[in-house]
C-alpha cells in the first residue's frame, strides 16, 4: 500500500483542493497534504500557519489524512518521507505546461511518479486566486470553499 504526498500553495484551500484530497486519500493508505514553504518567493494572501491551520480543520475527520508543512524542495522532502508518489490536481489545458514540467523535474530530480487527478466538472472552474479575487469584492464563498472553513476565509477579507 502506498504512502502519498499532496503539495501545494493551498492559498486558501478550495472545494477543488478538498475534492482531490479526499480521491487520493482512497486510493492510498496514507496521504500527505504538504502546504508549501519557502519554495516560491511569491507572496501569499494566508500565512502558512493559517493555511496549515485551515487544511487541518478539513481533514480532522480523515485518519489517513495528515496536513505538513514542507520546507525546501518537494523532492527532497520526499524522498526523506519515504513518499511513494506525489499527487497533484488537473483542471484545464491550461495547468498541463506547468504540472507536467514539475511532473518532469521532480521524476528527474528526484525519481518519484506524480499521480494526476482530473478536476470534478463541479470544481474545475475554482482556483485559490479566484476566491481571493470573490471575497475581495464583498461576495461570500459558498460556492468556492468548504463549508467548516468558509466563515474563516471570508473574514480575512473583510474591511
Ligand atoms: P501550486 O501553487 O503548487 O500550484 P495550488 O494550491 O494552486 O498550488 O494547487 C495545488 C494543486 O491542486 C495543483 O496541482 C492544482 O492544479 C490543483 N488544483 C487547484 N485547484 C483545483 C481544482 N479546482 N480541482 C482540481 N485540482 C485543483
Amino acid at each position: 500500500m502506498s504512502f502519498a504526498l499532496y503539495p501545494g500553495s493551498f492559498d486558501p484551500p478550495t472545494l477543488g483542493h478538498y475534492d482531490v484530497i479526499l480521491r487520493a486519500a482512497k486510493v492510498c493508505k496514507k496521504l500527505l497534504v504538504g502546504v508549501a514553504c519557502n519554495t516560491s518567493k511569491k507572496e501569499y494572501t494566508f500565512s502558512l500557519e493559517e493555511r496549515l491551520q485551515l487544511l487541518k480543520t478539513l481533514v480532522q475527520a480523515e485518519r489517513n489524512i495528515e496536513v505538513v508543512r514542507i520546507e525546501g524542495l518537494i523532492v527532497d522532502f520526499a524522498k526523506r518521507e519515504k513518499i511513494d508518489f506525489l499527487i497533484r490536481g488537473l483542471r484545464a489545458f491550461s495547468d498541463m505546461e506547468h504540472e507536467f514540467q514539475m511532473a518532469l523535474a521532480n521524476k528527474k530530480i528526484g525519481g518519484i511518479e506524480t499521480l494526476f487527478f482530473m478536476a470534478d466538472s463541479k470544481y474545475a472552474h475554482i482556483s485559490s486566486s479566484l476566491i481571493r479575487e470573490v471575497a475581495a469584492c464583498g461576495h461570500h464563498l459558498k460556492d468556492f470553499v468548504p463549508d467548516v472553513i468558509e466563515a474563516e476565509i471570508s473574514s480575512r477579507f473583510k474591511p
